[in-house]
């Protein structure tokens, strides 16, 4: 069967929600993927920010291996050995003292988004169901988690969304300030918007608006999809800043491609949800809690997170000195290997061209391009990105 029959035989069957590449990709290596024909490709997508330790890792190959031989899945009616391992792991390592598992980033969002507005309920204040979230942001495909989402193009289509979201400017407190009524229960947040082009919160605001938040008695949500797990350099963005969140939601990488979700909470809020109020039938079952667990015994022992601070740096000098060569750069931004590039020019043409020689990256915005390779990433794979990135400039300015 050629590429060409697969492609067509998928163009029949499989719904129409993406833009696919002409690629069949076959398998992976470390950063590395093969498409059918054998071509190597260097992988600075890693399936958008999933495959943090990257593709085939022989440990967690095995840890998938052998759980499967042992229990898939039973109910969350039953008590299982990994997800009380990897629950322990979580609450050890971050701000909280529970976690509710769920399959992706959308399901954590919509179960932070439900405990927010019950824990209120349970307090006697049932008319503070509001949250407010910010433009740009990305919280899932959901119907509450794309009514929170503050990109137009997300909504368009599916109107009515769910009442209940006031979308403000991102980094902009006294929008924040004026948006917050007697309604407001909550405020959800990237600390860096990922889809929405790699948009950092700028100096203090993060911490101004976690004391803004204490003070009106509003929960602070962060969605640290994209950004946690090691993304930043630190295991949760949060870190960076000197302040924790009330809730915090996780997914993409957390079972380095398996599909997991988890939402987590301080005791106080947590407590708000009781046996029946939410639920999932797959969260975390055996198998993704064997294979997250690995994960993070990977990410602690094997020095993951100081080599993704320590390379994010190279990578964004890097990217600083293709800026100062080329005008059709705006800004370089982010945080460990969370990366992108503000350009004057669409974005797309630039994959295209990285995939034919070699590299697959990714555009978000139309001309922001994004890079977030796993985190296992080398130098020698950097430098030959940002020579090539250096040729296409050249080329199209050239033109
Ligand atoms: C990807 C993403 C989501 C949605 O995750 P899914 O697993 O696709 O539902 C939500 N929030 C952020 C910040 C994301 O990057």
């Amino acid at each position: 069967m050629t590429d060409n029959e697969l492609m067509e035989r998928a163009d029949r069957v499989i719904a129409t929600t993406y833009g696919r590449f002409p690629v069949v990709l076959t398998r992976g290596q470390g950063c590395t993927l093969y498409d059918s024909n054998g071509k190597a490709f260097t992988d600075f997508v890693a399936g958008i920010a999933v495959c943090n330790l990257g593709h085939a890792h022989p440990a967690i190959a095995e840890a998938i291996a052998d759980q499967a031989r042992q229990l898939v899945h039973v109910s969350n009616l039953y008590y299982t050995v990994p997800q009380v391992a990897l629950a322990e792991w979580l609450v050890e390592h971050a701000f909280a003292d529970r976690v509710f598992f769920c399959n992706s980033g959308a399901e954590a969002n919509e179960a932070a988004i439900k405990l927010a507005r019950k824990y209120f309920k349970d307090r006697g204040e049932p008319g503070r169901y509001r949250i407010i979230t910010m433009r740009g942001s990305f919280h899932g495909r959901t119907m509450a988690t794309l009514s929170a989402t503050g990109q137009e193009k997300i909504h368009k289509g599916f109107e009515p969304l769910v009442d209940g979201f006031d979308i403000v400017p991102f980094n902009d407190l006294d929008a924040i300030r004026q948006a917050v009524t007697d309604q407001t229960c909550a405020v959800m947040l990237e600390p860096i918007q990922g889809e929405g082009g790699v948009q950092c919160p700028g100096p203090g605001f993060l911490e101004k608006l976690r004391a803004f938040c204490d003070e009106q008695g509003l929960l602070l949500i962060f969605d640290e999809v994209q950004t946690g797990m090691g993304r930043t350099g630190k295991l949760f963005a949060y870190e960076h800043f000197g302040m924790t969140p009330d809730i915090m939601t996780l997914a993409k990488a957390l079972a380095n491609g398996l599909p997991m979700g988890a939402m987590l909470a301080m005791e106080a809020v947590a407590a708000s949800f009781t046996p029946g109020s939410h639920a999932s039938t797959f969260g975390g079952t055996p198998l993704v809690s064997a294979a997250a667990l690995r994960v993070v015994q990977i990410l602690e022992k094997e020095g993951v997170l100081k080599h993704c601070e320590h390379i994010g740096h190279y990578f964004k000098e890097r990217l600083l000195a293709l800026k100062s060569k080329h005008a059709v750069i705006r800004e370089v931004r982010g945080l460990g290997l969370l990366l992108g590039l503000d350009l004057d020019c669409e974005g797309p043409p630039i994959v295209k061209s990285c995939m034919a020689r070699g590299f697959l990256i990714n555009c978000t915005q139309e001309h922001i391009l994004r890079f977030i390779p796993p985190l296992i990433v080398q130098k020698e794979q950097i430098d030959a990105l940002i020579a090539c990135l250096d040729r296409i400039f050249q080329e199209m300015a050239a033109e």
